[in-house]
């Protein structure tokens, strides 16, 4: 077990007052470039304090799409492993960025590089908000780059839900010390019903929005590209689904299906038909329709004229749907292609 940095403070200081903590942990998401700088600290804290890590992550690459609106970076983590980070420019003229939660992936989704990686061990909660802390000070480091962080997606490595209280211990902190928003963030689950589950009762857990990668609203093709799926998952998707919106669902809340788009899988006029009847039997739901990443040679992505027609079909059902625009594809940081190429992670 890695000991977070609380833990190591509190052994560290055993008598010092709760709100000590809070001022510590503020002081990370400040501006501050080490220990040092947090001179709200006594000499004496920021002298002993410095065995513990200011930050859990150390960049050891960095890579830049052609265009410039991709960087994505090779993070090194505790026991030698790297994971991979990615800053998007949004339409808002601000900056999205793209976290991972785990060192692989467990879920071996097959059109995703990263579930063939296997697992390797889930990121502890310092680890994910050192990514938003890694991007914050390369954007102040890079005034040309101009424009904040506005949205964080939970898309990189790993499935979030499958370290359900490090993805929570850090969207608080988050939430807590930056002025992103709840409808700022996002966590892309693969449907890990136990954990939907949980949400629908654990107070502590943020309502940030929440996108569920649903890929085939057809039972035996959803199994087929999901291995992690199995014959009941639809109709208990639908259920969780329901009682969820029910409970938190209003206009400004709704839930995401994500759909990869793979040619002759699940890109027929029949799939469109059977998922815009799953969405509206739900209600508040959106589909974001993904351009599939190539990441092997497995699956070929859809032609455009059959995302066109697929979504025209939705739209006509009345499902409002949307088309992923893919970035970074060049420096291999678009959805689906997070791997740490050296395998040192392996
Ligand atoms: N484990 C989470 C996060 C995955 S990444 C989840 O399953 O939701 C975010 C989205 O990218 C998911 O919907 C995932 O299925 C999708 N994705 C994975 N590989 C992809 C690829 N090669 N091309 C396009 N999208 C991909």
């Amino acid at each position: 077990m890695i000991k977070s940095r609380r833990e190591q403070f509190e052994t560290l200081f055993p008598d010092q007052p709760a709100f000590r903590w809070k001022q510590i942990e503020q002081g990370l998401f400040s501006t501050a470039e080490s220990w040092e700088d947090l001179t709200s600290l006594s000499k004496e804290i920021r002298e002993k304090i410095s065995s513990i890590p200011f930050s859990t992550v150390e960049p050891e690459n960095i890579l830049k799409s052609g265009n410039g609106d991709t960087h994505k970076v090779i993070l090194k983590v505790e026991g030698d492993k790297e994971i991979e980070s990615v800053l998007m420019k949004n339409k808002r003229e601000a900056w999205t960025i793209c976290v991972s939660s785990q060192i692989g992936c467990a879920m071996r989704c097959g059109f995703c590089a990263t579930g063939k990686m296997g697992l390797s061990r889930s990121l502890t909660a310092d680890e994910i908000i050192d990514q938003y802390r890694f991007w914050q000070r390369y954007l102040d480091e890079r005034p040309e780059l101009e424009g904040r962080i506005s949205n964080i997606v939970f898309m990189g490595m790993g499935e979030p839900l499958a370290n359900y209280g490090a993805v929570k211990e850090s969207l608080n902190a988050i939430l807590k010390h930056t002025d992103i928003g709840r409808t700022r963030i996002t966590v892309s689950t693969v449907g890990v019903l136990p954990r939907l589950e949980q949400i629908l009762t654990d107070d502590d857990w943020p309502h940030i929005r929440l996108a569920v990668s649903l890929h085939s609203a057809i039972p035996a093709t959803r199994k087929e590209i999901v291995p992690t799926s199995y014959d009941e998952f639809l109709p208990k998707i639908e259920a969780w689904a329901k009682a969820y919106l029910k409970k938190f669902g209003n206009r400004r809340h709704h839930l995401t299906f994500e759909y990869v788009m793979l040619k002759d899988v699940n890109d027929s006029e029949k799939h469109a038909r059977t998922l815009a009847n799953f969405v509206k039997r739900i209600g508040n739901v959106r589909v974001n329709l993904i351009p599939y990443n190539l990441t092997g040679v497995e699956f070929q992505c859809s032609t455009g004229s059959a995302t066109d027609l697929f979504q025209k079909i939705l739209k006509e059902k009345g499902v409002v749907t949307t088309i992923r625009h893919t970035m970074g594809d060049d420096i291999a940081a678009a959805c689906g292609q997070l791997i740490v190429e050296n395998n040192k992670t392996k």
